[in-house]
């Protein structure tokens, strides 16, 4: 994609700090970083986010599990071997929730236990359900998802 970033980055036009390379997976170092070691799993298929994920074909049900696999593997690669405490994993999706560059990543974000970083970074119980909403909401999104589950036919 032209004026991508991230693409730049996985053609190798722009330097990175990588951590991991594959055919369909890149990870690289945060170029901005909310802790040390804040790494960016990135598929090399341009998807925009999450919502824009296309899985109609094998080669892009294989990148996106990767992708997933790779999310998990940094996440374990950070906690066991004693780098950091813990870690958070973030994904934006469109700029209303944050995201800045319009190809799919995940963040990786050790944690040490004495930073400052406050989690979570919404606020819990800001939004309050009225009598019922609850239970309308859970059912408009249960049958979004069940739509979905359905055409995609992929379970
Ligand atoms: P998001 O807000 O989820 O879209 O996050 C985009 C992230 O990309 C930010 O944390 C940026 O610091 C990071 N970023 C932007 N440009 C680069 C770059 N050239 N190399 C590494 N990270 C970058
Ligand atoms: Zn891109």
């Amino acid at each position: 994609m032209d004026n991508c970033i991230f693409c730049k980055i996985i053609d190798g036009a722009i330097p990175s700090t990588k951590v991991y390379e594959s055919d369909r997976v890149i990870a690289f170092l945060d170029i901005n970083p909310i802790e040390k070691g804040h790494m960016l799993i990135v598929p090399k298929q341009h998807w925009k986010n999450l919502a824009e994920v296309k899985l109609d074909t094998e080669k892009e049900i294989e990148v996106y599990e990767e992708l997933m696999y790779i999310v998990r593997v940094a996440a374990r690669a950070v906690i066991s071997t004693g780098f950091a405490a813990g870690a958070n994993i973030l994904q934006c999706n469109n700029a209303c929730a944050g995201q800045t560059v319009d190809h799919l990543h995940f963040h990786v974000i050790p944690r040490y236990g004495s930073d400052a970083v406050s989690v979570p970074v919404f606020t819990s119980g800001a939004a309050k359900y009225e009598d019922g909403e609850a239970a309308a909401i859970a059912e408009k999104l249960a049958k979004a998802i069940e739509t979905i589950v359905k055409e995609e036919e992929l379970l």
